[in-house]
């Protein structure tokens, strides 16, 4: 009888591990987000008739949140952090950019840093990410695409992950009903590639279509503004060259004033900078100079003004209004966008709630409707819709049933049964990797 009970009290110590682990990793995330996922403006808040009014017309997108990170349920409604499904549809957002930073560090710092810090480690263990995201970072980005799946197979029908033109184009015609919202999948960063230029094509098929090239330092295909200057490398040509061929947007924020040079020499598409300052008004490395602003405004992109002091050069709304006016008066009103950086451990004065209160401050500045109305959306959904890849209906249909898209080299992204009713990950040759098991879906 004891040999028997040993191995069920093992069983049972070894679950209220687990179960402690997870409470306490979640506990721990939780913590950090409080602490730096900050809003610092007045809740209530009071906007006026017109704002309301004008507001309640726009489809707003905005370009950058790391809302995946953090382990919350982004169908509820949280109280910390700045992002989820129902603080979307209330603000009236009908598409926002949800970014996978795979290596970040609180260390880092504004300029030369290499890779040696990685703090993200330390959130995929306290969040139970599967063993695969540990140490590798292609895993991380295909485990944060499938948190955004799931929330869309969870959501019943309030919630979409983007990645065609045809998509995005019904979504947004139908944007201001204001009962549904939708998410666009970005990579923050091309270390995620594992310095393999082949798996531009897994990341694709995960449904990515927005691809950062660099983040806080440099990686194998381009320079970061916070790293040691060099630009795109051979192989970060090729690819630029491969994910504009495949619809997937080049973002060039945290990238180095050389990497900048050299995507806008050789980009045929519209290249965005997603989150970003202008150093018209703040003078700082990350910023985009007016030059490089025009620049991006020739390949027909958009400039996505961030939401948070260090960018904008001051805490607060004015301080947002001064930076997109800037931007307007340098790269053209059909060229500046939103770029909050919501939850990227910064702080900002309103979340996806509240932003009512910038069409507010926009219309007292002296904007127009029609300049509002661009800025807050249109802008940027002209871009996702001149460069997102058109798939025939069938072929969309199929492939978010499975939970991927294959580009035609066969996808990685497949949603096998294992027996036990879960998805796994299979490679190219059609063979379960075990290490990229997924959990349960209780860890969202
Ligand atoms: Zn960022």
């Amino acid at each position: 009888m004891r040999r028997r009970a040993l191995p069920v009290a093992a069983v049972g110590v070894g679950l209220s591990a687990l179960l402690v682990r997870r409470a306490a990793g979640g506990a721990a995330s939780a913590l950090v987000e409080r602490r730096f996922n900050v809003t610092t403006g007045p809740r209530p808040f009071a906007v006026s008739a017109a704002a309301r009014d004008l507001h309640s017309r726009l489809a707003v997108v905005d370009l950058h949140a790391d809302s995946l990170l953090w382990g919350r349920d982004l169908l509820r409604r949280g109280d910390r952090g700045h992002v989820d499904v129902p603080r979307l549809v209330e603000g009236g957002v009908a598409l926002q950019v949800l970014a996978a930073s795979t290596k970040i560090s609180r260390r880092h710092k504004l300029e030369g840093n290499d890779d040696r810090y990685d703090d993200v480690r330390w959130l995929a263990l306290a969040q139970g990410w599967p063993p695969a995201t540990w140490r590798r970072l292609l895993p991380r980005a295909l485990h944060l695409a499938r948190r955004a799946r799931s929330l869309e197979t969870r959501s019943s029908g309030r919630f979409a992950v983007i990645t065609t033109h045809e998509q995005l184009h019904r979504h947004m015609s139908g944007a201001p009903a204001r009962r549904a919202t939708a998410g666009l999948l970005a990579i923050e960063g091309a270390h995620a590639l594992d310095g393999e230029l082949a798996n531009l094509e897994i990341l694709f098929d995960a449904g990515y279509r927005m691809l950062g090239l660099a983040h806080f330092f440099d990686n194998e295909f381009a320079g970061s503004a916070h790293g040691f200057g060099r630009g795109l490398t051979p192989s970060g040509r090729i690819l630029l060259e491969r994910a504009e061929a495949w619809g997937m947007v080049i973002d060039v924020a945290h990238s180095s004033p050389a990497t900048i040079d050299d995507v806008l020499a050789i980009a045929t598409r519209p290249v965005v900078a997603s989150h970003t300052g202008m150093r018209g008004v703040a003078d700082n490395i990350r910023n985009l100079s007016d030059e490089q602003a025009r620049g991006i405004a020739r390949t027909g992109g958009v400039i996505g003004i961030g939401f948070w002091a260090h960018a904008m050069g001051g805490e607060g709304l004015p301080w947002i209004v001064r930076s997109i006016r800037h931007a307007v008066n340098v790269a053209g009103i059909e060229h500046v966008a939103l770029g909050s950086d919501w939850d990227g451990t910064v702080a900002v004065p309103f979340d996806a709630s509240g932003i009512v209160q910038l069409t507010d401050a926009l219309l007292t500045d002296g904007f127009d409707e029609p300049a509002i109305a661009s800025i807050m959306g249109l802008n940027a959904r002209r871009v996702l819709l001149a460069v997102l890849p058109s798939l025939p209906e069938a072929e969309t249909q199929a492939a978010s049933s499975k939970g991927g898209y294959s580009s035609g080299g066969g996808s990685v992204w497949s949603a096998a049964a294992d027996g036990s009713g879960r998805e796994v990950l299979v490679d190219r040759a059609g063979a379960e990797r075990a290490d990229w098991r997924w959990g349960d879906e209780s860890n969202q």
